[in-house]
């Protein structure tokens, strides 16, 4: 993949209302991503700055007026025990955050505006650790890291520009020892677990060992413009992967990849977060 185009722009607001389940706020310091998973949902973002899904990972737009907006968008809120995630559509440690520093410069207002709330973070990228010594401060802070596979030729393939899935489990275990509390989030569920769930098994003994005990599982949401750019992405593949792809979508092939999560759940003694394995269908 191309180098992805970085652009430095000025955002009007920052910290925006949130639709997701179990978060109040959200904030996105970047629009776009560079780890450019071929998967990913959030390449409907475009849309608001003048590209396409197919250019989803090739752009990044660095919010570089967050600090002042965003300080003073807390300053209006009277109510500091809502729940904020950083992000939602974009990963918020990818590689342009050693450079801006906008993810850090977040995590410090809302240290600064005394934040009760929960603070959770989701990324690929094991830079997060830099930021342990911001999340201690947190009275209610909580470190996500997705993992989908552990095997690292997997993520090349479906995650190309991401950090290794060894690297990002590595991650979750340095800040569990830092005495973080972690999450993975384990989505989307690729199509080949249904059956050889000990390739699922095998994530669930490396979050075990890195010390994860919470976990949100999702099933693929392939949404036509998701379908689209997979598609495309592994132009070339074994027909029988997109095969797979395609028969994960089905309420039978849903059913029977749950029974076996939640036998390894159980297994496990891990805590699922929602109650289930999300599925989002069509959400665009
Ligand atoms: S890291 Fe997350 S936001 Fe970035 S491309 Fe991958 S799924 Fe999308």
């Amino acid at each position: 993949m191309a180098e992805s185009i970085i652009k430095e722009i000025q955002a009007k607001s920052v910290l925006v209302k949130s639709k997701l389940p179990d978060t109040d706020y959200v904030i996105n310091p970047y629009t776009g991503c560079a780890f450019g998973c071929s998967y990913c949902y959030a390449s409907f973002m475009g849309r608001f700055v003048g590209k396409r899904v197919e250019d989803w990972g090739n752009y990044v737009f660095a919010k570089v007026n967050l600090g002042e907006v965003l300080d003073k968008e807390l300053e209006k809120i009277k109510d500091k025990t809502k729940s904020i995630l950083l992000s939602s559509v974009t990963d918020p440690y990818q590689g342009i955050e050693s450079k801006y520093r906008l993810t850090r410069t977040a995590l410090e207002l809302l240290l600064k505006h005394k934040w009760q709330g929960t603070v959770g973070i989701l990324t690929k990228s094991p830079l997060v650790t830099r930021d342990i010594d911001l999340f201690k401060k947190f009275p209610n802070v909580t470190v996500g890291v997705t993992v989908t596979s552990t095997d690292d030729a997997v993520g090349r393939f479906l995650e190309r520009a991401a950090p290794p899935a060894s690297l990002r489990i590595k991650a979750l275990k340095t800040l569990h020892e830092a005495g973080i509390p972690t999450y993975a989030f384990v989505g989307p569920l690729l199509p080949h677990f249904a059956a050889t769930p000990e390739k699922l098994k095998e994530i669930f003994d490396a979050l075990k060992a890195a010390g994860v005990s919470e976990i949100y599982m999702e099933h693929l949401n392939l949404s036509p413009y998701i379908k689209k750019r997979l598609t495309q992405n592994l132009k070339g593949a074994d027909e029988q992967i997109m095969k797979k792809f395609y028969s994960s979508q089905s309420k039978s092939y849903r059913a029977q990849l749950d029974a076996v999560i939640m036998d390894l759940l159980k297994h496990y003694n891990f805590h699922l977060r929602l109650g289930g394995v999300l599925y989002h269908k069509n959400i665009i």
